[in-house]
């Protein structure tokens, strides 16, 4: 059996034993299933992508950005992925402001009195999250898996390698070398993957159980039709469109990535099996995957802007305030912000909502209201999250083979 099928079984398994342990067993008896059953299994996942994630990236964009050559090749993929990032984006939370408004999930007083216990998180300010990529400590940065501070410092010193070329080759050579064992042990990881989903479903599952969903079905049901159109149309489209790819074929490849984020939430721990199927199944070039895919990771957050655009529409629902046009405008372009600062970890979007809330002045404790049913979202924006910048790859990876060909071709041929 494939390993696409041995993970879609066990998330099925895992959804359907939480499930019966929910309705049928004694908190208790989950209890203990969970802390010496579920959460190992699928903490033991965890730990072994986690592991390699920081060296993965901190090598895969450094031999992304030497491999490049020079840093115009760099700063021309780097603009369009950040034109696709931005675009997306804001087509994403058109579509989940437009549909949250064609649902209307919030009924004002749906939800009774706000509970008082959320302490909302302080989100960062926008523009400290930019001026900290460059990190004043690069191996702080490292030890406390600072994303796009390690991704500044990886591609700073690719630009140097490229630059000092036979000088340093000793050192490109160490770099491919380290990217090698990183990517075997990915490998070892993923033969685990199916274990460690059914082990992170069944805990999830097991924890919320399906009565808490109910309450909150309208808001899901908008969140989930946003994610899958946006998928659909968005994702689909501009494969077919901008790379001249099968849509179909493209998804059922990145299904297991799917199924690796939608089980850990977090992009961040997605980014090893990310790389390795896009580079391997969907034949994106080695100096593309390693620099687009980890970027995306780190930075575009479609499924989260989605869940924040939504939520924010809920909030306004439910406590009865009308948003105006201005405020929709101001929605976006902070949702978009807050997407990019997002940590591509658990949970840390519902954070930055707090950002998107009060930017047009909403009650941050509002996130009590969503925080019930944040988990399974969770998962499923992840899944989604990691699925943008896959096109995002076979579209930039497309346009670079275009420009080799025609360079090739524009070659003075010897006679
Ligand atoms: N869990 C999401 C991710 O890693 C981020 C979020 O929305 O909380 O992509």
């Amino acid at each position: 059996m494939n390993l696409t099928k041995k993970i879609l079984i066990a998330l099925v398994a895992g959804a359907l034993v939480g499930l019966g342990f929910n309705i049928f067993v004694p908190e208790a008896v989950f209890n203990g299933f969970d802390e010496y059953l579920f959460t190992p299994l699928g903490q033991i996942f965890l730990n072994l992508i986690m592991m390699v994630v920081v060296p993965l990236v901190l090598f895969s964009i450094i031999l992304g950005a030497a491999g490049l050559g020079d840093p115009k090749a760099l700063g021309r993929i780097g603009g369009k992925a950040l034109i696709y990032f931005m675009a997306t984006s804001v087509i994403a939370l058109s579509l989940a402001i437009s549909l949250a408004y064609l649902i209307q999930p919030g009924e004002p007083g749906l939800m009774g009195d706000l509970d008082e216990t959320y302490q909302a998180d302080e989100a960062p300010p926008v523009m400290e999250t930019l001026l900290n990529i460059i990190p004043q400590n690069p191996i702080e940065a490292m030890a406390s898996g600072e994303m796009l501070q390690i991704i500044a410092f990886a591609i700073l010193v690719g630009l140097a390698l490229g630059r000092l070329g036979e000088k340093t080759k000793g050192i490109v050579k160490l770099v491919e070398q380290g990217n090698e064992v990183m990517m075997f042990l990915v490998g070892i990881a993923m033969k685990l993957a199916p274990y460690g989903a059914f082990g992170l479903i069944a805990s999830a599952i097991g924890k919320l159980g399906l009565s808490v969903l109910q309450s909150m079905l309208a808001y899901m049901f908008t969140i989930i039709i946003a994610l899958i159109l946006h998928t659909i149309i968005t994702y689909g489209g501009a494969v077919a469109i901008f790379a001249k790819r099968n849509p179909i074929e493209h998804f059922k490849a990145y299904i297991p990535v799917m199924a690796v984020a939608f089980s850990t939430s977090s992009s961040n721990a997605t980014l090893p099996t990310a790389m390795k199927v896009t580079e391997q199944d969907l034949k994106v070039s080695k100096p593309v995957t390693s620099f687009v895919v980890p970027l995306g990771a780190t930075i575009n957050m479609d499924g989260t802007a989605i869940m924040q655009a939504v939520a924010t529409v809920f909030i306004a629902q439910v406590f009865a305030v009308s948003l105006s046009f201005m405020d929709l405008l101001t929605i976006i372009l902070t949702a978009t912000l807050a997407s990019i600062g997002t940590a591509g970890v658990p949970g840390v979007g519902m954070i930055m909502l707090a950002m998107v809330l009060s930017s047009v002045g909403l009650p941050v404790e509002g996130i009590t209201l969503v925080l019930a049913v944040d988990r399974i979202l969770d998962m499923m924006r992840t899944a989604v999250n990691v699925t943008g910048d896959s096109a995002c790859a076979v579209i930039i990876d497309r346009y670079e083979r275009k420009r080799l060909e025609k360079e090739v071709a524009a070659e003075p041929t010897e006679s």
